[in-house]
């Protein structure tokens, strides 16, 4: 089944590099993922990451509280842009690379 093409209707944050990018413009779903900086800066510390990371390696990164990180991720995780598996006591995230923020809307990390 294909999907309808998504209107474009969001501005690229001054933040993402939009130079690898087909449009200046996002789709609602991408902008969910991007609009908020430190929520950009979660997905550019996936991208680095091959194995995945920890909220609490995440929180060391960003300076930012626990619970504030874990809300990020799951919007990220929401939008298919981040997974998640249990290894142990622990959770880790990593980029889901094939999401379409990455293939079709080639959001760079
Ligand atoms: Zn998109």
């Amino acid at each position: 089944m294909k999907k309808s093409p998504v209107e474009k209707t969001y501005k690229v944050p001054v933040w993402v590099d939009k130079s690898g990018m087909d449009d200046d413009e996002l789709c609602p779903d991408c902008f969910k993922a991007v609009g908020v900086r430190s929520r950009y800066k979660l997905i550019c510390l996936l991208g680095k990451s091959s194995k995945g990371e920890t909220v609490g390696v995440l929180t060391g990164h960003l300076g930012l509280s626990q619970p504030t990180i874990t809300h990020h991720l799951n919007i990220l995780k929401s939008l298919n842009a981040v997974e998640v598996v249990e290894r142990g006591r622990e959770r880790v995230y990593s980029l889901n690379r094939k999401a379409h923020c990455f293939l079709e809307c080639k959001i760079p990390y």
